[in-house]
């Protein structure tokens, strides 16, 4: 039987195909192992976002090649359908595959024979019409389920559209269905994935279905304890999505929102589809309907043409925010981007101490969110996760919640109050009677 590991880099839904395919492998009669078990193949998921794409695809290829040097690398996801040439020189690399083919990997690698040259696959991206549905079963406690793929928007820093393609997704039934399979494991908690899933609902170029529809769909399937939406764009996060999830059975009070910019300036620039004052209007939508609703928000910074004033509106913009985190990105040129031919690019130094600041800003408002927290009930999904005598978990508007270590409550829901804050923002908590929810 042969061996064959799997390394993903990049986003969950990076992490969900990744999944997916290591489950065609495990069909077709090959054994999944861990990296370091000298696998006899391995198949290495990239990212484009990722910085340094490159250099990691190389170092992991090299340890690859480290522990099992006769073994057959398979190099596939978004950097592999951007860059298949320069990827099939690294020394190692047997075949690269892109976007449209990377679901048939078994067709296209045949007994995944060596051959004189790198195989490459990497048809246009234009080819990548298909949806393959896919999910991950990362522990036995949370799983991210796709439901869609691609983007029809240009934003100008962007490179998604160029590795993944044109918006598509699954059909409300095929995704009811792929939830009834993974009720019937024993995962609670299903977060759903995609590129820009506010978008849900184009199959086969057209519009069929839509998100908010979805949502009420999969709120009716018994045996998920919890939905999260991992992302969507604040144009697309409708009053009726809002609404609908601070009165449902199922989908949590947590969202995470792509800002990028607080100001107007360069958000134009960055060909963003809202202004920072609809944003403004949805945060206070959600904390509207979800006073304890989590808010998260992506923000770049550095892009060209961001100057102090713009930098500075961005800060106050987010400072006088009521959201629960930032994840910082800064910003970095990407080929075939028209932000790459744009004036003023910042200086890298500056593009740092920006990042810096805002990291700092994150923090704050991340410990002002879990303070005002304090006293509060709520359930929380306890995870595998036991780190000596303690036990981790997540409410379901995403406090970290800790626990003296106890198997029993491992995948379970219970009712807590939090009471104490760490200096790492992780809830101390006490239990209320009649825990188990
Ligand atoms: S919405 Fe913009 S940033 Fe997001 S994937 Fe589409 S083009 Fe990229």
């Amino acid at each position: 039987m042969k061996k064959v590991a799997f390394y993903t880099l990049g986003c969950k839904l990076n992490f969900s195909e990744t999944s997916t395919i290591s489950r065609l492998f495990v069909e077709q009669g090959y054994q999944k192992v861990e990296f370091e078990n000298t696998p006899d193949i391995f198949v290495i998921n990239t990212c484009s976002v990722t910085e340094n794409a490159d250099k990691k695809c190389r170092q992991i290829v090299k340890n690859a090649k480290k522990i099992s040097p006769e073994s057959f690398v398979v190099i596939i996801g978004c950097f592999a359908q951007l860059k298949p040439k320069e990827i099939s020189e690294i020394p190692g690399v047997d075949a690269v595959l892109g976007a449209a083919e990377k679901f048939k990997l078994m067709e296209h690698l045949q007994n995944f024979e060596k051959q004189k040259e790198t195989i490459v696959c990497a048809s246009e991206i234009s080819n990548a019409t298909e949806f393959n549905n896919a999910y991950s079963f990362a522990d036995r406690t949370r799983t991210f389920l796709k439901v869609q793929d691609g983007c029809n928007y240009g934003c100008s820093f962007c490179t998604i559209p160029l590795a993944r393609g044109k918006s598509r997704s699954d059909s409300i039934e095929n995704i009811i269905k792929s939830a009834l399979e993974i009720a019937s494991s024993e995962v609670k908690e299903i977060v759903l994935t995609g590129v820009n899933i506010g978008d849900f609902g184009i199959q086969n170029g057209r519009r069929k279905e839509n998100f908010l529809n979805l949502i009420k769909q999969l709120d009716e399937v018994e045996g998920i304890d919890r939905y999260r939406i991992s992302s969507i764009e604040p144009n697309l996060l409708s009053n009726q999505i809002i609404e609908f999830v601070a009165s449902s059975k199922r989908f949590v009070p947590h969202f995470h929102i792509p800002l990028q910019s607080g100001s107007n300036t360069v958000l134009k620039l960055m060909n963003r589809r809202y202004l920072t004052e609809l944003y403004v209007e949805r945060v206070s939508k959600i904390k509207e309907n979800m006073p304890d609703a989590c808010i998260g928000v992506d923000v770049i910074v550095g892009f060209p043409g961001e100057g102090d004033k713009e930098f500075l509106e961005t800060y106050n913009f987010l400072n006088e925010l009521d959201i629960s985190y930032l994840h910082v990105f800064t910003y970095s040129e990407r080929p075939n981007t028209k932000a790459i031919e744009m004036e003023s690019p910042v200086p890298t130094k500056i593009r740092q101490e920006r990042s810096k600041m805002l990291r700092i800003l994150s923090e704050k408002k991340k410990r002002a969110f879990y303070e005002s927290q304090l006293g509060t009930i709520h359930t929380a999904l306890m995870e595998h996760d036991i780190k000596g005598s303690k036990m981790f978990g997540f409410t379901e508007n995403y406090l970290k919640v800790e626990l003296p270590a106890d198997d029993t409550l491992v995948n379970k829901t219970i009712k807590l109050k939090i009471n104490k804050i760490t200096e790492e923002n992780t809830s101390i908590v006490s239990v209320e009677d009649n825990m188990l929810v």
